[in-house]
């Protein structure tokens, strides 16, 4: 069960066209990543975002601040992979400084935590999701095109020891790893992670993505249940992305069905990427523009209405309309993704 307070109780919150609150926002801090996961960044290269747009700690601090006014209490630091910004702790520090941000998390590839995790804690990071798709070396690499696994487990240990709440992210790909789904519930039960299983999505990034390639929610579940038996709902969905599940030894895991059920007639998250482009939705074709109000140094008030005004006109539901497209395929090819790299999944915060 979610356990942040509805909608209701916060009185700044603005309301998009589809009645839907602005409560989360993920700051992507980089576009860069260490890892080549082939559902995410296929290419060995990319054209990175120039350094000098990326926001830099106050920009993200005042961007963040002005999202607080208008009822923003969740953030989620994420990218590309965050562990690769230069002086992400002092991010961490600002943004948690921000009164009315109740929660603040991260999602990262775990490769760089075990030296980073005591700092960003002691920054007042609270939470973590690290993504780990495979518990076997061979795998792993094939899938993320380095040799990722030692250093991957040395972050969630370190993790473990160093916040209350570790998550952990798998994406489930047929024919990959959906015959591992057992051993990383097993593998999370035994460090007192929750994993949460993701459906593999056709996000841009994802160029060889296919429907068949899809397990299900519902087929996670059935396997699961071959298992472990009877599997209950852990509580309402709310407006969180995975639906949540418990064992009858009382394990929870989440599913994010994204692709078969997706939850955006309740989805009060935005993006705000690395240099400045604010996204309503993670399928939206266009960004709204901040850095450059941010760097005109505009009055704050202003920044707040353009938040308010731009959340008001909002009706995206893009994986809904993702979901009613007949013989649906790869959303890009590399060739569109190239015109435009805020099309890519690693540079729009995954
Ligand atoms: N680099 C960090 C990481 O991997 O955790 C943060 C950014 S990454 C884009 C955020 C999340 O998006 C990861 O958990 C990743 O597995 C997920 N992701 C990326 N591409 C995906 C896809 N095609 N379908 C489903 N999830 C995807
Ligand atoms: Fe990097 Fe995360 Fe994308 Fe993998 S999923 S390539 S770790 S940004
Ligand atoms: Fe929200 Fe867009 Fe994802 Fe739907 S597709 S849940 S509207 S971000």
């Amino acid at each position: 069960m979610s356990t942040f307070p509805t909608n209701t109780t916060v009185p700044n919150a603005v309301i998009d066209r589809l009645q839907r609150p602005l409560r989360s926002l993920r700051v992507s801090v980089i576009d860069r990543c260490d890892l080549r996961c082939r559902y995410c960044m296929p290419e060995e290269h990319y054209a990175w975002l120039p350094k000098d747009d990326l926001l830099g700690a106050d920009e993200i601090e005042q961007a963040v601040s002005a999202f607080a006014e208008s009822g923003v209490d969740r953030v989620r630091i994420t990218g590309g992979e965050p562990l690769l910004r230069a002086r992400l702790e002092e991010i961490v520090e600002r943004i948690a400084h921000v009164s009315s941000i109740s929660d603040l998390a991260m999602t990262t590839n775990g490769m760089q935590l075990a030296q980073r995790a005591a700092d960003l804690r002691r920054a007042g990071l609270r939470r973590v999701t690290i993504s780990l798709d495979s518990l076997n070396r061979a795998r792993l690499e094939h899938l993320t095109r380095r040799d990722a696994l030692d250093s991957v487990l040395r972050g969630i240990d370190a993790a473990i020891s160093v916040f209350d709440t570790v998550k952990i992210n798998t994406v489930v790909m047929r024919d990959f790893n959906d015959d591992e789904l057992v051993d990383l519930i097993e593998y999370g039960k035994s460090l007192g992670a929750e994993i949460r299983f993701i459906e593999y999505m056709d996000v841009g990034g994802a160029t060889n993505w296919s429907q068949d390639q899809v397990v299900d929610r519902r087929e996670i579940l059935t396997r699961l249940e071959e298992h472990y038996g009877p599997i209950a709902t852990d509580g309402a969905q709310g407006a969180a992305p995975a639906a949540r599940f418990r064992l009858q030894d009382g394990t929870r895991f989440g599913i994010i069905a994204s692709v078969s059920q997706p939850f955006c007639g309740a989805c009060d998250r935005s993006r705000l990427t690395a240099d400045g482009l604010w996204y309503l939705c993670l399928y939206a074709g266009q960004g709204h523009d901040l850095r450059t109000q941010l760097r005109a140094g505009v009055d704050r008030q202003i920044l707040v209405d353009y938040i308010h005004s731009t959340w008001e006109e909002r009706s995206d539901r893009g994986a809904e309309v993702r979901l009613e497209t007949p013989a649906r395929s790869a959303l890009f090819q590399i060739d569109d993704l190239r015109e435009d790299p805020h099309r890519e999944m690693h540079t729009r915060g995954g």
